[in-house]
């Protein structure tokens, strides 16, 4: 008898939705579960990770790795995962971005830490402890993971195969990609198994979005009785949708909520944020400075909307790293 492929499904720096996402598959998974040899599921399965450390390089398959690396535990498991799979798909806009996690990389960890174990209102802390890579308690040692500076998305980390972008991937596309991975018919390495086309491509409210948006005016989605049919750019609320790969069904937009850009940058985009923010700059009817700024107000916090799933693998962020990293080389 033929022996099976093995599959390892692992969560990392996440919600657990895309684990959740992965059950949701309902009566397919059963399908999916009988062709393949799950190794690793710890959110259903009781396997270990010594199993895991146990097997030849490249026994597995296929890693189906959602999360990112925030900590020293899920770079060891993502690194482990990469030596004993043949192929690592990254699963969710966590692993394949940052995800909405990442968004703590416009704070230090030093502010994390301080809000989380000393200034918000429901801490109680009074020896002001905070959590140590390694302490001794009653002369035992015990160690924690290491919190790192900085959210990684997974490809900062290790190297990887695919994408399946989302937050979480919708089922047809968990289905079709592990499919396509079982029947070797992969496109090329690094792409993403979503389609390449934008939001808007299959939008149902497509046909009324303006050939040329001009707004001088934002509305944010709880601010207006949004029309369940008409563009909501045509409406003056901020829609992702220009900037976003398709593959989700439009879920947010079924439910009158504009898109939030969890599938990520279209095809051959890099940054998603960058190319938000140059499209919004566009779409501003203004040059004058003192409406702009009023115009800019209107949106909010134009940045965290910008790279709600993607600030980690944001250019801007890059540079300001290696920016900094040159001042202290120069420090020196
Ligand atoms: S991509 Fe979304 S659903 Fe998946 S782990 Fe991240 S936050 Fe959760
Ligand atoms: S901007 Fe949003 S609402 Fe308008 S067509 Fe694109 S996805 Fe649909
Ligand atoms: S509409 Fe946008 S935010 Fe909503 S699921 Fe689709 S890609 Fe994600």
């Amino acid at each position: 008898m033929a022996t099976k492929p093995k599959v390892a499904i692992c969560w990392l720096g996440g919600c657990g939705g895309c684990d959740e996402a992965i059950v949701d598959l309902n009566e397919a998974l059963l399908t999916v579960a009988e062709a393949l040899d799950i190794v690793l599921w710890p959110v259903a399965l009781d396997y270990k990770y010594d199993h895991v450390r146990a097997m030849a390089d490249k026994e597995i398959k296929l890693s189906i790795i959602n999360g990112n690396v925030r900590n020293s535990e899920q770079e060891e498991i993502a690194k482990l995962l990469r030596q004993k799979s043949q192929f690592v798909l990254g699963f969710g806009a966590c692993a394949c971005f940052g995800g909405t996690p990442g968004m703590a990389n416009f704070r230090t960890k030093e502010d994390i830490f301080n809000w989380v174990y000393r200034d918000a209102p429901t801490v109680v802390n009074p020896k002001g402890n905070y959590p140590q890579p390694k302490s001794t308690v009653d002369g035992r040692e015990l160690t924690l993971p290491e919190f790192f500076e900085t959210v990684f998305a997974l490809n900062q980390v290790i190297d990887v195969d695919y994408y399946l972008p989302g937050c979480p991937p919708p089922p047809n596309l968990i289905a079709n990609a592990v499919t396509a991975m079982l029947e070797n018919k992969l496109p090329r390495k690094g792409s993403s198994l979503a389609p390449h086309k934008a939001l808007c491509d299959s939008c149902s409210r497509n046909n009324t979005k303006p050939a040329k948006i001009q707004l001088n005016e934002f509305k944010r989605i709880h601010e207006i009785e949004a029309k369940p049919d008409i563009c909501f750019l045509a409406q003056g609320v901020l829609c992702l949708g220009i900037a976003t790969r398709d593959g989700c069904g439009a879920t947010c937009i079924d439910i009158n909520m504009p898109c939030r850009g969890c599938f990520g940058p279209v095809e051959g985009v890099k940054d998603a944020g960058l190319k938000m923010i140059a499209t919004l700059a566009a779409m501003i009817d203004t040059s004058n400075e003192a409406e702009l700024e009023k115009i800019a107000a209107q949106i909010g916090d134009i940045a965290g909307y910008s790279y709600r799933f993607s600030l980690p693998t944001s250019m801007l962020r890059s540079l300001s790293q290696s920016a900094a990293k040159k001042g202290e080389e120069v420090g020196q």
